[in-house]
């Protein structure tokens, strides 16, 4: 084990997913062939495996795909779930998101999925109630489980889905996966381009300055800036797009005609043979038109299926279940 690693296994439950960063290649496959082995499972026997278990869902931002599919997984393996959101329990008086960890775990809460609209939130949760935590997107953080679901929608597209097993460092080789929009507010776009370059594949960030700074092609090697939209789909196998988060512009303006003359993905602009993606909400009419939403490229409703697949290897894997 490396210090780092040694470090983060001291100060985090065993099974807390926090970052992409914290993740091995290895145990990057070993999720993704939980994921499979989950899924081929019959449901009766999937439905015994985290019976009587307690997961709390804390939710201090919107979701829907997330947490409706963190719920549906944990349902699945029959494990019992409460939901608190800010907006309905003592969070809204005030409390602490320590004081609400300490509670949950008090209530008999094994694991602790959170959105928060914080970055490093899900740490200091984990760190804090020394449960496990997934973190389900802490501010512009991170979203761990949604780049795994994001890599494993690419694995069943690449190659016809050939390189879905046995995945390792070479998993991605020769693929570009063109990442367009609001990338300085996203936390997909980070821990996407931290995780994809992991497995071989190069990522094109694509966007105006305002969205998408110099300093973003220092997320790591494997990651490059490609301002001109065209230019970056022509190289793309594969072409994530992202909206722009209005709830965290603070201030910055951006002339949204302009944007979508430039950005937008529309089918004259698609090259036949990339895939598209995007993690949602979609602004349709504004990334992405819906030509291109609903058209035969599209993966995005894959997505989903797949973050319901994956969330469920991460639940097991979170109460240290062996499936
Ligand atoms: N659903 C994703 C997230 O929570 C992307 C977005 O909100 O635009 O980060």
């Amino acid at each position: 084990m490396t210090a780092a690693a040694e470090r983060y296994a001291t100060q985090y439950a065993e099974g807390s997913l926090l970052s992409v960063a914290h993740l091995t290649v290895a145990e990057v496959a070993g999720i993704l062939a939980m994921t499979t082995r989950l899924e081929q499972m019959s449901p009766a026997k999937r439905s015994q495996i985290l019976a009587g278990r307690r997961v709390a869902l804390l939710f201090y931002e919107s979701s829907t795909r997330t947490r409706t599919s963190f719920e549906l997984a944990a349902k699945q393996l029959g494990a019992t779930t409460t939901l608190i959101s800010d907006k309905s329990s003592s969070i809204e008086k005030g409390e602490s998101l320590k004081d609400t960890g300490l509670t949950l775990r008090a209530l008999g809460a094994e694991c602790i999925i959170l959105r928060h609209n914080a970055s490093g939130a899900a740490s200091l949760l984990a760190k804090t109630s020394k449960l496990p935590v997934l973190n389900a997107g802490d501010g512009m953080h991170e979203h761990p489980s949604q780049a795994l679901l994001d890599l494993r929608t690419m694995l069943a597209h690449v190659d016809g889905g050939r390189r879905k097993t046995d995945v390792n460092t070479r998993s991605l080789d020769g693929i570009v996966v063109a990442i367009c929009g609001d990338i300085l507010h996203s936390r997909v776009a980070r821990s996407n381009a931290m995780l994809l370059p992991r497995l071989g594949a190069k990522v094109l960030l694509c966007g105006p300055p305002a969205l998408l700074p110099e300093w973003a092609s220092g997320l790591g090697p494997g990651v490059a800036i490609e301002r001109d939209f065209d230019r970056a789909l022509q190289q793309a196998q594969v072409v994530m797009m992202l909206r722009i988060q209005k709830e965290r512009l603070a201030g910055l303006e951006v002339d949204l005609a302009d944007y979508v003359e430039r950005y937008q993905l529309r089918a004259e602009r698609l090259p036949a043979s990339v895939v598209v993606m995007h993690p949602g909400p979609m602004i349709r009419g504004l990334e992405i038109a819906d030509e291109v939403a609903d058209g035969p490229q599209s993966a995005i409703e894959e997505q989903v299926s797949h973050g319901l697949a994956v969330r469920i290897a991460l639940l097991v894997r979170a109460l240290g279940v062996h499936a």
